[in-house]
């Protein structure tokens, strides 16, 4: 599958000359390349229609009661996903049929939420490709390419070629980048105004969240927590020119170097040892709301580095500000408030989730709260005035805490399960009972629509040398090991749920066959829309959870819906590509739904009440089989020595133990390992880092040669079973 692959460029072509032309196009369309140090269009077909009328501004942004545009991730600054718009409803939703589409061949992982402003819809792909089309035909408008492959080298690494989304401010897009860069393009045309790098390029960390827009800047975090001794931060640039506006790092560093600011100096004081030497983590990727009504920012952060707090602060301590909300100043970055849910955090309970922001009737009054259903299992709702938590309740089964304490808003941990003295079973696991899919909140029917997971894992210091570990950059580990048990914690591995955020219950709940299904998306027409990793897009009833509408997709969906309207039309439009960290890690389980590498193709699909288009069949579901060869003798000593390797630097994308869950190639059923040349070419030089494989230019022969006794030794393991 590896060679089936053509490249980009050729892809590229192939769709200009095969496109449908049309009356615009002829006049219009100039096969015109642009070029310059950072990116490419290329394709150009028309600019942006004038009959654009928004201003993309603090109004516009803040303003619910418009459902034409989808202008910001989460539509609007509340990060509601909540549309009022009412043609489609509960009524009238069995009849959605699609209205166009657009194929996406050599796409992988689509993870991303479409924007769209009168009438054009502006939407993030594999290797961070922009597009701008026509929202009510699909014809493209513009391209614009980024060039990953050729800025990130060896920053392919860590990290995956997911994106899940782009912003929007008065004429620019911006694109943030898997290799660290924040682009500003213009909106009308795609060519590219201004960019700048945002990760140190020593730094094993990258991007995959969307750049976050207020008030003219423009605010981006970073990933790279398990990729080594990295220390979280955002920045906030003007959107104007890119220029640097501020930068607030999430935890602090080596006090001999002085502390950036007074919250670093208080956060200090919650972390023991010598941290910095660890980076300490905090890296916030995705979470990021802005609140015009009292002017703040907050920013959901990530998990510590490395997980195991015995090694990165060992007499304990709190960790400010890991898996936390922290409340900035949003024109200077200043510290204002924070939340931590999940003090001294040792289980990857980052708080990176939704921060949803909603006026609830709270003993009798309106409180301005957020809404936060982090992955450590509890739902907390917050007076976001001043960070005080108002109410927590779990939302999933949890073993590390019995409850949250609400007088000193702390976890009421459950002895043991900080596994320092032997393994325990704790839950949520690792993936969290609520990841990056989107949570949407119905201001109508006053509940939350969140895409739970219910799992469990063994957990142990392991063989870990906790005195002595270092991690290093470019490498994988979270330096925990693993231990009995674990498994779903429910009858099933996961749910769509709707969540009263007043009385902390659940009010209803819809079990899945698995546990990474879609974000959601909520309308006033009393509906609640997720696509499933099974392939299936449904419509629920908001209020009840009955199944109004059943389209299957053929491939597995990770992205959220959005709705808008053109001319008093309403659609519905979602990206369907498999993809995030359990198509890749998700093993047997993820494996089984046959979404197999490069099978089905990846497509934008938009909905509506009278669409007549009709979708090309999906190639069936399939699992890859492993290829056998009498040629390669695999030398179990060979391959024994080079799982580690393939375990901190392959597994990422391919699997454990080789076993693909879609995102990456299946290498037990490839031929390319069986040929030393082939994966010289492939994992030394990069032939195929246009889809993604990064190069390993460093890689000794001995160490190609190991992994290839390593892959050939799971496919063999496969055959005999
Ligand atoms: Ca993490």
């Amino acid at each position: 599958m590896f060679f089936q692959m053509c490249s980009f460029i050729l892809l590229a072509i192939g769709l200009l000359v095969s496109s449908p032309i049309n009356a615009r196009d002829i006049t219009e369309r100039v096969d015109h390349r642009y070029a310059d140090n950072d990116g490419v269009r290329i394709h150009y077909a028309a600019p942006v229609l004038s009959q654009a009328v928004t201003e993309i501004n603090d109004l516009t942004m803040a303003n619910e009661s418009q459902g034409e545009n989808w202008l910001a991730f989460g539509r609007t600054y509340s990060e509601q996903r909540f549309s009022p718009l009412v043609q489609i409803n509960a009524a009238n939703v069995a009849q959605l049929t699609p209205d166009w589409f657009i194929d996406l061949p050599n796409n992988r992982s689509l993870t991303s939420t479409p924007l769209v402003v009168d009438g054009v819809m502006y939407f993030i792909s594999s290797m961070n490709i922009v597009r701008a089309v026509d929202a009510a035909s699909g014809d493209e408008l513009w391209r614009y390419d980024p060039q990953v492959a050729k800025h990130a080298a060896r920053r392919m690494r860590a990290g995956w070629d997911n994106s899940r989304g782009i912003g929007l401010w008065q004429d620019k897009v911006f694109v943030a980048t898997w290799d660290g860069r924040l682009i500003a393009v213009d909106r009308h045309n795609g060519t590219r105004q201004w960019s700048v790098q945002t990760i140190d390029p020593d730094l094993a960390m990258y991007i995959t969240g969307a750049p976050k827009v207020f008030k003219g800047k423009v605010l981006i975090g970073n990933g790279g927590t398990e990729h080594g001794p990295n220390r979280g931060y955002v920045t906030a640039y003007e959107a104007d020119t890119g220029e640097l506006a501020w930068r607030f790092y999430l935890v602090p560093g080596n006090p001999a170097e002085g502390f950036e600011n007074e919250a670093m100096a208080m956060a200090a004081e919650t972390w023991t040892g010598e941290w910095w030497l660890h980076g300490g983590g905090g890296n916030a990727w995705h979470g990021f709301t802005y609140d015009a009504e009292l002017d703040q920012l907050y920013i959901g952060t990530g998990n510590g580095s490395p997980w195991n707090r015995q090694i990165r602060s060992p007499e304990g301590g709190d960790n400010l500000f890991l898996c936390s909300v922290v409340a900035l100043d949003p024109d200077t970055g200043d510290y204002l408030w924070h939340y931590q849910t999940t003090p001294g955090e040792t289980w990857d309970y980052n708080s990176s989730m939704d921060i949803v922001l909603a006026d609830l009737p709270i003993g009798g009054e309106t409180v301005p709260a957020l809404l936060h259903a982090p992955k450590n299992g509890f739902f907390y709702v917050i007076d976001r005035k001043d960070g005080k938590l108002l109410s927590a309740e779990p939302f999933a089964p949890t073993t590390w805490a019995s409850r949250i304490d609400l007088l000193t808003g702390r976890p009421v941990e459950i002895p043991g399960a900080r596994y320092e003295t032997g393994s325990f079973v704790v839950a949520p696991s690792g993936i969290g009972a609520h990841s990056w899919h989107a949570m949407s909140y119905n201001p109508r029917t006053g509940l939350a629509y969140i895409p739970s997971i219910y799992s469990g894992a063994g957990r142990s210091s392991g063989d870990i040398d906790i005195e002595t570990y270092r991690n290093e950059q470019w490498r994988f580990d979270t330096a925990i090991g693993g231990g009995p048990g674990g498994g779903w914690t429910k009858d099933y591995p996961g749910a769509l749920q709707a969540w009263d955020p007043v009385r902390q219950e659940q009010v209803w709940e819809v079990p899945a066959d698995g546990p990474w299904n879609a974000g959601t998306l909520t309308t006033a027409g009393d509906l609640v829309f997720q696509g499933r990793a099974d392939g299936h897009l449904l419509a629920y009833q908001a209020a009840t959870g009955e199944p109004l509408w059943d389209f299957d997709l053929g491939l597995g969906i990770s992205a959220p819906a959005i709705t808008y309207s053109i001319n008093g039309k309403q659609y519905l439009a979602i990206l369907v590509g498999w993809g995030g960290s359990l198509a890749a890690l998700g093993g047997a389980d993820m494996a089984d739904y046959g979404w197999a590498y490069g099978d089905q193709t990846r497509r934008l699909v938009a909905f509506s009440l009278d669409g007549n288009a009709e979708l090309p069949p999906q190639a069936p579901p399939r699992i890859p089989q492993a290829l056998a060869s009498s040629d390669f003798v695999v030398d179990t000593r060979l391959a024994a020595a080079a799982a580690e390797n393939f375990d901190t630097a392959c597994s990422w994308c391919h699997g454990r133990g080789a076993l693909s869950s879609g995102m990456a190639p299946d290498l037990r059923a490839s031929a390319v390992p069986l040929s030393a040349e082939a994966f010289e070419q492939v994992v030394r030089q990069g032939a195929l880092k246009q889809n993604g494989m990064p190069p390993f230019a460093d890689y000794s022969d001995e160490k190609l040669k190991g992994l290839r006794h390593f892959i050939r030794m799971q496919a063999e393991l496969a055959l005999s079973h």
